[in-house]
């Protein structure tokens, strides 16, 4: 419109300096107006086509004249659309390349499923969200048995190799949009099951041992099983406004060492009434722990 506009008035009056406003024009609608490449492009044609046939019909300027404003005002357009063209490249490719940067950053580098800290922001926010609509959460740590062994028997690389297909097997289990399987830290991967009830997320917990199990990865120096297993420690809660999720990793942890204890291989609940505990429990049962003489 604002081109069109300065367009008519420079022919309406055979004002020249009003031309210099019209490129100007040109050039705001592609850098200073912020329109998107195409639409700048679009508005510059239909504007200059409006002016060309305006112009020409009403002959209020000589032929020669004429021809030789557009031909100027076709100039300006080309320089303008090469230069918004590679601006809007340029922008896009930076987007796309900051996107690509903070997805890595919540990646694991090793296995390609989330991280540790794509995991605590996750569970923070399922873990409000569950308070708000009052829904469970299930919480699954798994951790790879005798995989300090397995390690010194077959090499480190045959190790991130079985760690890549435990972590895939892992990640499968996670479908929904609220589920989450990651990798925890060391041989450890962590799955929140959001609105997940405890007899589910124990079925669920199964099935990932099974998976593994499938695997059929050989583990000669286990005394869990004759292929590479992983125990799971299960943690089912109603979350609380009062209390924090740290509380349902540590039953979980809890529950994932009893596994341990009981032989491996094999996953575990823990059957604490959490509805009914004190606040901050778990630390001060961590706190008693390290003291001293207390055990
Ligand atoms: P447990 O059954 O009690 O869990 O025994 P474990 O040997 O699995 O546990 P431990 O904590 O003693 O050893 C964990 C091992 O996991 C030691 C470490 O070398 C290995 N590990 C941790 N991260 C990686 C990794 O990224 N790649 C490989 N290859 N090994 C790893
Ligand atoms: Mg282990
Ligand atoms: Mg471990």
């Amino acid at each position: 419109i604002v081109i069109a506009w300065i367009g008519l008035m420079a022919w309406s009056q055979g004002e020249p300096r009003l031309f210099v406003r019209l490129v100007i024009a040109i050039v705001a609608v592609y850098f200073v107006v912020g329109l998107s490449f195409r639409t700048a492009l679009a508005v510059n044609v239909i504007a200059l086509a409006f002016y060309a046939a305006a112009a020409a019909f009403a002959k209020a300027m000589p032929g020669t004249e004429l021809t030789q404003y557009l031909s100027m005002l076709m100039v300006t357009n080309v320089i303008c659309v090469a230069g918004a063209y590679n601006l809007e490249h340029a922008r896009r490719t930076a987007w796309l390349e900051g996107q690509r940067l903070a997805e890595t950053a919540l990646q694991d580098g090793l296995t390609g499923i989330p991280n540790r800290r794509r995991f605590d922001d996750h569970l923070q926010r399922v873990w409000s969200q569950s308070i708000r609509e009052r829904k469970s959460i299930a919480l699954l740590l798994a951790d790879i048995d005798h995989f300090k062994p397995y390690n010194d028997r077959y090499g480190h690389q045959a190790g991130d190799e079985a760690m890549k297909a435990v972590a895939a097997v892992l990640a499968g289990f996670a479908r929904r949009p609220l589920d989450l399987g990651a990798r925890y830290g060391g041989e450890e991967f962590a799955i929140v099951l959001f609105d997940t009830t405890r007899d589910h997320a124990v079925r669920i917990g199964e099935e990932i041992m099974a998976a593994v199990r499938a695997l059929s990865i050989a583990h000669t120096d286990s005394t869990a099983a004759r292929v590479l297993t992983i125990s799971i420690g299960i943690a089912c809660v109603v979350p609380v406004a009062r209390r924090s999720c740290e509380g349902l990793v540590q039953l979980a942890d809890q529950a994932l060492y009893a596994a341990k204890d009981a032989g491996r291989n094999q996953a575990r609940v823990q059957e604490a009434e959490y509805e009914h505990m004190k606040t901050g429990y778990f630390r001060r049962q961590a706190a008693e722990q390290d003291e001293p003489g207390k055990s």
